[in-house]
């Protein structure tokens, strides 16, 4: 990883700031944007593994999400034309064992660069747009199925409730004046999804099995509900959602669900492995104080308004990490595998 290289904001037409671009949605973003020829510049924390493939148009920046002044001498620095804060706590799960810090780094941090976003347009005259990570979160246990852009925010998780306040706090400054849009991402999985996540964790269990490495899985709530969908999909609604003619929020979804149970079931059976749900345990350790039955995003307005729409669907999304553990796991056995 290098930090804080020379300018190359003449490298590209366009300059993007992203924070949480160590992390699955980052790389793919930031992948994504340089091929269509932006600069990007990214702010890791000290000790963050980057994945990212044309250097030379990237730029990382040490910082942190609980360092606004810092946040904001990065953003008045790089002078980018668009900032997609993608950064927070990296989990659900984790936001139980640390609240405050998620409320702080996936909620107040929004603020910061909200702000710097908006002082560097009124420095430099020229629109700074703004791109929120929001999350499916904000609904909590919504009573309605799909959820839309109406949906009342009532979040039942700390993530939750961070991410909500992000959310309005994206509102209050767009009425301001300021091009500030947010993404309603629901799940979206890939080949970069961490081990702590439940997709991720079935997938790698299943390999193992199929190996002969392990005899069963242990997996929390089987009977969530949730929407499923493919993260290089959802980078490329970012990008239509930061050039769209106008701010707005739009939710970022497949419109289709499939409880956890379902996803196990199918991870089984591309690996050929039948009856394969005997083999799950269930264990209180991965289940959460409380959580949304059903999420279920209903994507016609981003279809709509920017022609986005989901081009992978549940099938290949288990086929494709299932394939691609198989070979991790023969390669790097159990080390592949997390520890709990
Ligand atoms: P999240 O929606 O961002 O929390 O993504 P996860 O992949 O962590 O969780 C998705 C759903 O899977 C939630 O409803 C979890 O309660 C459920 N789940 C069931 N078993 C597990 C498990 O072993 N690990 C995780 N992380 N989630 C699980």
């Amino acid at each position: 990883m290098t930090t804080e290289p020379a300018r190359v904001r003449n490298q590209g037409t366009r300059t993007a700031f992203i924070t949480g671009i160590s992390g699955q949605d980052g790389s793919y973003l930031t992948e994504h944007l340089v091929s269509s020829d932006w600069t990007v510049h990214g702010m890791v924390r000290a000790g963050d593994d980057v994945h990212h493939e044309s250097p030379a148009a990237v730029a990382l920046h040490s910082g942190d999400l609980m360092d606004a002044p810092r946040m904001a001498q990065l953003i008045e620095e790089v002078e980018p034309d668009v900032v997609f804060n993608l950064g927070g706590m990296s989990s659900v799960a984790k936001s139980w064992q640390q609240p405050y810090e998620a409320a702080i780094v996936t909620g107040a941090a929004s603020v910061a660069l909200l702000e710097a976003a908006w002082r560097l347009q009124e420095r430099s005259g020229r629109q700074v747009r703004f791109v929120q990570a929001s999350s499916a979160e904000i609904f909590g246990n919504a009573s309605v199925v799909p959820q839309t852009e109406s949906t009342p925010i009532r979040p039942v998780t700390p993530y939750g409730a961070a991410k909500a306040f992000a959310h309005h706090a994206v509102e209050t400054y767009r009425s301001r004046g300021l091009f500030a849009s947010s993404a309603i991402l629901y799940n979206h999985e890939s080949l970069r999804r961490p081990a702590s996540f439940v997709t991720r964790r079935i997938t790698l269990g299943v390999a193992a099995i199929a190996l002969g490495l392990k005899d069963r899985i242990r997996l929390g709530n089987l009977d969530a509900v949730r929407d499923f969908g493919w993260a290089p999909d959802y980078v490329d609604a970012l990008d239509r959602i930061a050039t769209a003619e106008q701010a707005d929020d739009f939710i970022v979804a497949t419109g289709e669900s499939h409880s956890v149970k379902d996803f196990a079931a199918r991870a089984f059976a591309a690996a050929g492995i039948p009856d394969g749900l005997s083999l799950v345990d269930t264990d209180p350790k991965f289940q959460r104080p409380a959580e949304a039955l059903e999420m279920r995003g209903d994507p016609s307005k981003i279809s709509a308004t920017l022609g986005w729409t989901a081009t992978t669907n549940f099938q290949s999304i288990v086929q494709m990490m299932v394939e691609h553990d198989i070979n991790l796991v023969r390669e790097h056995g159990l080390a592949a595998l997390p520890q709990d």
